[in-house]
């Protein structure tokens, strides 16, 4: 099962595209970052899967082909937002109580475990919260709802590394108990590959890279070499980046098992940093498999 699946999707905002052409298949199991510079259309592509933002083209499902928004979606998907919304003068217990009100399977002795495990105190006001305790709250209750997909905006943005860790900690082992799959923007490249196993990278608007971090790892290398030889090698590898410093040139290349690694030239393994890099400094390169899954899906309906 695909737990985001999107053809064609589409917004535009007075005639500017946030978000275009957007083709992808996530199955589930996951954690998904969704990685990309300001203004990218994370927010954008994260808003139309939980049903917040209408498309301007094509659509988005979840779960198996349920449309996003839908009252069965609402039931299944948990979102928390950017900015963390949360009523900021009510207490943490009161907080509770109208997230237990508003929805259906809220299971109260989950949050309030979770809240307990935080110390964070129940009749303290949120405002009064520090803005990782506030973070964990909000998660705390995005996961007592038992959601099959949780869906997280920035959740590490306002975070020190120490909250960053220990939130993204409670999320992998919501994972692991509960078999859901996740998705989470970020900025905080260095931290993802710790955190999770599947990458959608965007840039102006398009999704510029899909797969397994592992997968996609493991199909590029650095290659360094002599500058005289550069040009014949670029010809035998998709070069995603090249850097030329005096008489050495590093590229950044796709890679399969078949292709030499030509003489006098060194491969090593990328890090998933130096991979996104390249490839945000370099927004026309693509690699995809999800799209091609997608369109084969639909070709057979
Ligand atoms: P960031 O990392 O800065 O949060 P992002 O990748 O989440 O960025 P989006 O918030 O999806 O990017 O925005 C994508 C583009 O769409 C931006 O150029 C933004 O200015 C524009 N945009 C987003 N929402 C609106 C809106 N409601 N009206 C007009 N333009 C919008």
């Amino acid at each position: 099962m695909n737990v985001v699946e999107s053809f064609g999707l589409g917004v535009s905002y007075r005639g500017t595209w946030a978000l275009r052409d957007c083709t992808l298949a996530v199955p589930e199991g996951h954690i998904v970052a969704l990685v990309g510079s300001n203004g990218a259309g994370k927010t954008t592509l994260l808003h139309c899967a939980v049903g917040l933002t209408a498309p301007t083209t094509g659509e988005v499902t979840v779960l198996g082909g349920i449309g996003a928004g839908s009252p069965d979606a609402l039931e299944r998907v948990a979102f928390v937002a950017q900015e963390t919304p949360l009523y900021r003068h009510i207490t943490v217990r009161a907080m509770l109580t109208v997230a237990a009100n508003l929805n259906q399977h809220f299971d109260r002795n989950l949050a309030e475990a979770r809240v307990a495990a935080l110390d964070i105190p129940l009749d303290r006001r949120i405002g009064r919260l520090s803005g990782g305790q506030q973070a964990q709250l909000a998660l705390a209750l995005a996961l007592a709802r038992r959601p099959d997909l949780l869906v997280l905006d920035e959740p590490l943005a306002r975070l020190d590394p120490l909250a960053r860790h220990e939130v993204m900690a409670v999320v992998m082992s919501a994972v692991a108990e509960e078999g859901l799959s996740v998705i989470f923007s970020s900025h905080v490249v260095s931290e993802l590959e710790r955190v999770a196993d599947y990458l959608i990278l965007m840039s102006h608007g398009r999704v510029q890279m899909v797969g397994m971090i592992d997968d996609l790892l493991s199909k590029h290398v650095v290659l360094n070499g002599p500058t005289d030889d550069a040009e014949r090698v670029a010809e035998s590898f998709a070069v995603v980046e090249s850097q030329h410093a005096g008489r050495q040139t590093q590229f950044v290349a796709r890679i399969d098992a078949s292709v030499e690694i030509p003489k006098s030239w060194v491969a090593e393994n990328i890090s998933l940093d130096e991979l996104v890099l390249a490839y945000l400094r370099e927004p026309s390169a693509t690699a995809m498999s999800g799209p091609l899954a997608v369109s084969a899906n639909r070709a057979g309906r």
